[in-house]
This record gives structure tokens, sequence and C-alpha cells, in this order.
């Protein structure tokens, strides 16, 4: 394919700045590799709310249906997070296009750049050479089953954690694809020790492994996963995880990599997929020109990788962010009182450095 449709939805805070970023760079591969991009805009979050009064407008729904992939900046403002009674709010958008879309696998690649190998809170040694891929069920799980209510007068709380076969397979069977073209191995995560839920996952899981001869499957307990990324993360490659455990072991694995600002993710279904930045809409630094691109750059990498299957220009476009990491360019979030040697750059500016490096 020759030209590919993006739909945009940059949303509220840094999201428009961090997704301009993405669009450049994009731009910027396309006329290196002969291909044309063309973007449909719409709103989503709080701008969405500002104006239709909607944080998922039916046009956005529309135009989400009918590009090849999704770009997206971020949602929220503070002044919902200060209102937890508000009844309109920007995340509904997020959770309502999931949910329309059917993307039922999140998928956060952590990748770390040598040249900041530093910033992360793990030391360097333990930390060089890890590469993790994550995939987590995201529409199944303890965040949607049912009952889900108080009793007794609002002392008893219920959730309810369900699992159909069917949803771990779908999943499973990505997780092992991602497994087998990359090092062949998959940690399975689960709670199958005490949760009937993972022992379902787990019994699912090693019926599919038949499937894959050439990964090697292990399950780790999420307790001892916990411990293990930050042990020794190399051991991973692929990781499968439940809704609730992938939340919190994504979370902890963001940390490894030194920045919110650093991280992309995708998430995927039968339809059209949705790529954006693991952080917020970092409200206070909005409109300032600092919030580091990377994040939404990187997601335009997975998006080239993962619905364009072109992995060579995502290849480039890392490489190209490394080699500005390399040269000593940093945006504020990244910047170490300890070395003399970065030059900063606010978001504009180190979005051409990437531009120039490629
Ligand atoms: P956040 O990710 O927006 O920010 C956390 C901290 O990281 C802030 O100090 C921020 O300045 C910094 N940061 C985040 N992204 C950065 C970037 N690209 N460059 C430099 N620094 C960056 O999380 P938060 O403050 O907890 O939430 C802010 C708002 O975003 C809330 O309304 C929250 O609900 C929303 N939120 C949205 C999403 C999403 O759209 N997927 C995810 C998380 C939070």
């Amino acid at each position: 394919m020759n030209s590919y449709k993006i739909g945009i939805l940059a949303g509220d805070g840094i999201g428009p700045e961090v997704v301009d970023s993405a669009c450049k760079v994009i731009d910027a591969i396309g006329r290196k590799y002969n291909f044309n991009v063309s973007y449909t805009y719409d709103l989503i979050g709080h701008a969405a709310i500002e104006k239709t009064g909607n944080p998922l407008p039916d046009s956005a729904l529309t135009m989400c249906n009918n590009v090849d992939a999704i770009l997206l900046g971020a949602v929220g403002m503070p002044l919902y997070d200060n209102d937890p009674s508000a009844k309109v709010r920007p995340e509904q958008g997020l959770l309502k296009l999931r949910k329309s879309l059917g993307l039922f696998a999140n998928i956060r690649p952590i990748t770390i750049f040598d040249e900041l190998l530093f910033t992360s809170s793990l030391k360097p040694e333990i930390l060089k050479g890890a590469d993790i891929l994550f995939y987590r069920e995201l529409t199944g799980g303890i965040y949607f089953g049912t009952p889900r209510e108080r009793r007794d007068n609002g002392n008893v709380a219920i959730d309810t954690l369900r699992y159909e076969r069917s949803e771990i397979e779908r999943i499973a069977h990505m997780a092992f694809k991602a497994a087998s073209r990359r090092n062949k191995k998959l940690c399975s995560v689960d709670k199958a020790n005490v949760l009937e839920s993972s022992r379902l996952w787990r019994e699912t899981v090693n019926e599919l492994s038949k499937n894959y001869p050439d990964v090697a499957l292990t399950h780790l307990f999420i307790d001892n996963a916990a411990m293990q990324l930050i042990l020794n993360p190399r051991q991973f490659d692929v990781i499968l995880t439940g809704n609730m455990f992938g939340d919190i072991l994504t979370d902890e694995a963001s940390q490894i990599a030194g920045s919110l600002g650093l991280l992309p993710s995708a998430s995927v279904g039968n339809k059209v997929g949705l790529y954006e930045p693991v952080h917020g809409s970092a409200p206070d630094i909005a409109g300032k020109n600092v919030a580091n691109p990377v994040a939404a750059i990187m997601s335009a990498a997975l998006m080239f990788e993962t619905a364009f299957n072109r992995k060579k220009e995502a290849e480039d476009i890392k490489r190209a962010i490394s080699q500005v990491y390399a040269d000593g360019f940093r945006t504020i979030d990244l910047a170490q009182e300890t070395t003399k040697t970065e030059k900063i750059l606010r978001t504009d500016k180190f979005t051409e450095k990437i531009i120039e490096s490629l």
C-alpha cells in the first residue's frame, strides 16, 4: 500500500503538541520512503466536551471507523480530576472509543535507549539490553465483570473477575505471534495458585502453546513477575497479562525506561488500531512547548510496524531518536543536572532534530 489515512484525535493538554510532532515525523518518513499520508482531524476529551458537550462526538467515531489507523494525544483536565462527581468526563471518550472499536489488546513496548540508561531508577548494568513487549488484555477481567456493587448498606463491596476462554485465546494468539517474530520467549502472568480465572488463563495459554512450538512459554505469578521485572528485566521478551495485572505491571515497567515521555502504546482489536503515548495530558506543562514528543513519535513508529507492516520505517524512527539522544539533545524531562554536555531543546526544536536525523 502506498497511501494511508490517519485519524487524528489530539485531545487535551500536551496532546496537540506531541501529536503535531508525530505528524511531522510521519510526513518526513513518507517523503523518505515515498508514500502518502492524509490526516483527518476530530475531537476527543475536554476539547470535545467544550465544543459539543460530548467527550467523543459521533463525527469522531465515524471518522475513526473510516481510517487506516488512529493517532491520539491524551485526554484529561484538572477541572475533572478535582471534581470526581462530574457526570461528563474526558476519559469517557477514550473508554467509548476502545469499546466501540473492540480494542481488546493493549501493546506496550518498553524500549530503553542506551543513551538514557542513567535516567532510570534502576542501575544501568541491570537495564542495559532490556527490551520488553507487553500484551495486556484490555476489555475483560475485573474492570468489566459483573456483579459490581455495594451490598449491606454499603458495607460490602463486590467486583467480579471473569474471563472467557475465547477472550484469553484471542490475546494469547497475538502474544505468541509477537514472540515468534522476536526472541521467541513468552511469559504469561497470572495468579493461578489462588484465582480460578487465572487457572483458566494458564490452561488456555498452555493449550495454545502447542500451535507455537518455536516459542518458549513460561508462567509467573503476578507477585513474582512484579519482582522479576526490576530484578532482571533482561530475562523478558514478550509478557502476556490480563487486564488488572497488566495495568499494574506496565506502569511499573514504564519507570524502568526513565520518563513517561518516552513510552508508546497501541490498542488493537479486529478493526482499526489506536496508537497513543502512555502519558496523560500533563496540564502542568501544556502550552509551553517543553513536552517530550518521543512517546507520540514512538507511537507513530508502532503504527508503522503494527498497522502498516512497515518495520523498516519504524526502525528508522527509533534510530533517528537514538541518534538525537546520542548527540546530547534532550527535552527538559530528561535533563540531568550532573551532565554538562546535554543540550536542552523545546518540543518543536527537538522534533526538528529527529527529522534532520531521518
Ligand atoms: P501525566 O502523564 O499527564 O503527567 C505526569 C507527570 O509526567 C507530569 O509531571 C507531567 O508533566 C509529566 N509528563 C507526562 N508526559 C510528559 C511528556 N510527554 N513530556 C514531559 N513530561 C511529561 O499524568 P497525570 O498528571 O496523572 O494526569 C494528567 C491528566 O491526564 C489527568 O486528567 C489524567 O486523567 C489524564 N491522563 C490521561 C491519559 C490518557 O489520555 N491516556 C493517561 C493518564 C492520565
